[in-house]
Protein backbone atom coordinates (compact mmCIF):
# COMPACT_ATOMS: atom_id res chain seq x y z
CA UNK A 1 0.00 0.00 0.00
CA UNK A 2 1.04 3.40 -0.92
CA UNK A 3 0.08 5.37 2.02
CA UNK A 4 1.76 2.49 4.28
CA UNK A 5 5.18 3.23 2.87
CA UNK A 6 4.78 7.13 3.12
CA UNK A 7 3.77 6.55 6.58
CA UNK A 8 6.93 4.09 7.99
CA UNK A 9 9.07 7.31 5.96
CA UNK A 10 7.75 9.79 8.46
CA UNK A 11 7.80 7.35 11.67
CA UNK A 12 11.48 6.40 10.40
CA UNK A 13 11.97 10.36 9.94
CA UNK A 14 10.30 11.73 13.12
CA UNK A 15 11.69 9.60 15.37
CA UNK A 16 15.60 10.37 13.77
CA UNK A 17 14.50 13.88 15.02
CA UNK A 18 13.22 12.40 18.39
CA UNK A 19 16.80 11.28 19.13
CA UNK A 20 18.00 14.45 20.17
CA UNK A 21 14.77 15.35 22.51
CA UNK A 22 15.35 12.06 25.13
CA UNK A 23 11.84 10.70 26.59
CA UNK A 24 9.93 13.39 24.69
CA UNK A 25 6.54 11.91 22.87
CA UNK A 26 4.85 13.01 20.22
CA UNK A 27 1.61 14.58 20.31
CA UNK A 28 0.74 15.98 16.86
CA UNK A 29 2.59 15.33 13.51
CA UNK A 30 1.32 18.12 10.54
CA UNK A 31 1.97 17.04 7.36
CA UNK A 32 1.91 19.39 3.99
CA UNK A 33 0.59 17.43 0.46
CA UNK A 34 0.24 18.71 -2.71
CA UNK A 35 -2.79 17.38 -4.09
CA UNK A 36 -0.97 15.65 -6.95
CA UNK A 37 0.63 13.26 -4.52
CA UNK A 38 -2.13 10.90 -4.52
CA UNK A 39 -2.43 10.61 -1.43
CA UNK A 40 -5.94 9.38 -0.15
CA UNK A 41 -6.06 10.79 3.95
CA UNK A 42 -8.27 8.14 5.21
CA UNK A 43 -5.57 5.79 4.22
CA UNK A 44 -3.03 7.76 5.69
CA UNK A 45 -4.77 8.59 8.71
CA UNK A 46 -5.36 4.18 9.15
CA UNK A 47 -1.82 3.61 8.29
CA UNK A 48 -0.44 6.35 10.71
CA UNK A 49 -2.23 4.30 13.29
CA UNK A 50 -0.85 0.98 12.59
CA UNK A 51 2.73 2.35 11.76
CA UNK A 52 3.19 4.31 15.08
CA UNK A 53 2.18 1.22 17.16
CA UNK A 54 4.87 0.46 19.50
CA UNK A 55 6.83 4.18 18.89
CA UNK A 56 7.18 7.39 20.25
CA UNK A 57 4.47 8.29 17.91
CA UNK A 58 1.50 6.07 19.44
CA UNK A 59 -1.47 7.76 19.83
CA UNK A 60 -0.09 11.15 18.47
CA UNK A 61 -2.43 12.85 15.95
CA UNK A 62 -1.80 13.39 12.39
CA UNK A 63 -3.01 16.46 10.55
CA UNK A 64 -2.90 16.56 6.88
CA UNK A 65 -3.09 19.65 5.16
CA UNK A 66 -3.65 19.25 1.38
CA UNK A 67 -1.88 22.01 -1.14
CA UNK A 68 -3.87 22.87 -4.45
CA UNK A 69 -2.24 22.60 -7.59
CA UNK A 70 -0.60 25.74 -8.62
CA UNK A 71 1.34 26.64 -12.30
CA UNK A 72 2.67 29.37 -13.33
CA UNK A 73 0.82 31.09 -16.54
CA UNK A 74 2.92 32.74 -18.85
CA UNK A 75 -0.02 34.59 -20.41
CA UNK A 76 -0.74 36.03 -17.27
CA UNK A 77 2.83 35.96 -15.95
CA UNK A 78 1.84 34.99 -12.25
CA UNK A 79 1.01 31.52 -10.35
CA UNK A 80 -2.68 30.08 -10.96
CA UNK A 81 -4.24 27.65 -9.08
CA UNK A 82 -5.55 24.77 -10.91
CA UNK A 83 -9.51 23.75 -10.16
CA UNK A 84 -9.20 20.52 -12.06
CA UNK A 85 -6.66 18.31 -12.26
CA UNK A 86 -8.66 16.89 -15.44
CA UNK A 87 -7.10 20.12 -17.61
CA UNK A 88 -4.12 21.92 -17.03
CA UNK A 89 -5.69 24.93 -18.10
CA UNK A 90 -5.38 28.85 -16.36
CA UNK A 91 -8.15 29.61 -14.65
CA UNK A 92 -7.88 33.51 -15.88
CA UNK A 93 -6.96 33.21 -19.81
CA UNK A 94 -7.34 29.76 -20.28
CA UNK A 95 -4.17 28.73 -22.25
CA UNK A 96 -2.34 25.52 -20.98
CA UNK A 97 0.00 25.49 -18.26
CA UNK A 98 2.37 23.20 -17.35
CA UNK A 99 5.05 25.19 -15.16
CA UNK A 100 3.99 23.52 -11.87
CA UNK A 101 4.79 25.50 -8.84
CA UNK A 102 3.16 23.48 -6.12
CA UNK A 103 1.32 20.59 -5.88
CA UNK A 104 3.57 17.34 -5.30
CA UNK A 105 5.06 17.97 -1.85
CA UNK A 106 5.00 15.25 0.81
CA UNK A 107 6.87 16.42 3.69
CA UNK A 108 6.54 17.26 7.36
CA UNK A 109 5.54 20.61 8.29
CA UNK A 110 5.98 20.46 11.95
CA UNK A 111 5.93 18.06 14.70
CA UNK A 112 4.42 18.92 17.93
CA UNK A 113 5.94 17.01 21.35
CA UNK A 114 5.41 17.17 24.64
CA UNK A 115 7.93 18.49 27.08
CA UNK A 116 10.48 16.16 28.71
CA UNK A 117 10.63 17.13 32.01
CA UNK A 118 14.55 17.81 33.18
CA UNK A 119 15.85 15.70 35.67
CA UNK A 120 17.70 17.91 38.36
ZN1 LIG B 1 -3.32 32.75 -17.58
Amino acid sequence: MHELSIVSSIVDSVTQTLEAYPGARVKEVRLRIGALASVVEDSLQFCYGIATDGTPLEGSKLVVKILPVTMHCDSCASDVEIASLQSFRCPRCDAPVSDLRQGRELEIESIEIDEVEEKV
